[in-house]
């Protein structure tokens, strides 16, 4: 099972010589040259996951693949390779601690979309939730690999991360969406939180307690 050729590489192609394999071989065959989503789609064998399998190799492998949201001079639906070397990687030097305690920390819910692992994603039901370690702040502006600054975002959000900013719902925002929700809805938002804050709710519980004895209302 194991890919021999890329020995460094933790890889999850479940198929040494499949359609990511040899989207590498094309891509290390034109570095610096575009590709667009056609050809790429060829070299992939036609197979309509031809994109996540590119994904997968700048993500996972740590490859430079180049997109119009990464480069400008590229135009939508265009491809380039800018280096030979993959990027010191990150996913690739990452220990399996620092990936768990991260996860964990994040609750195993991506932080841009709450997406949860394993999980249908909400954008396609289709597509199960996959959970990368990404940068809070990139490293190109001064981010470090520091546990503080790194959080879980799916592979949806993970691709979309250069542009997008990250704007957390706030709580006025939560609070008119649950009112809004269903009894049901409600119950399972209050199960949620009393399974992941169960000190907190325990705390809050006293608090209510000795205000009412206090007669405060
Ligand atoms: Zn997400």
């Amino acid at each position: 099972m194991s890919d021999g050729k890329h020995p460094t590489r933790k890889s999850s192609d479940p198929t040494p010589n499949g359609a990511r394999a040899k989207l590498r071989a094309y891509f290390l065959a034109h570095v610096g040259e575009v590709a667009d989503a056609y050809t790429l789609r060829a070299v992939a064998g036609g197979i309509t996951e031809w994109a996540r399998r590119v994904r997968e190799l700048r993500q996972d492998e740590g490859w430079d693949i180049r997109t119009d949201k990464h480069d400008s001079r590229l135009k939508p639906g265009q491809y380039m390779l800018a280096s030979d070397k993959p990027r010191p990687t990150f996913a690739g030097t990452m220990s399996k601690e620092t990936r768990a305690y991260v996860l964990d920390r994040n609750g195993f819910t991506c932080q841009m979309c709450g997406a949860g692992a394993g999980e249908p994603h909400p954008s396609d039901p289709s597509l199960k939730t996959r959970l990368h370690i990404g940068h809070i702040v990139d490293l190109s502006n001064g981010g470090t690999n520091a546990r503080e600054n790194l959080r879980a975002l799916c592979s949806v959000c993970n691709e979309g991360a250069q542009n997008a900013t990250l704007n957390k719902p706030d709580s006025a925002w939560l609070l008119s969406q649950i009112r809004r929700a269903g009894g049901l809805e409600q119950i399972d938002v209050l199960k949620w939180l009393i399974r992941k804050y169960p000190d907190r709710v325990r705390g809050l519980l006293t608090e209510l307690d000795d205000r009412e004895s206090a007669g405060v209302k």
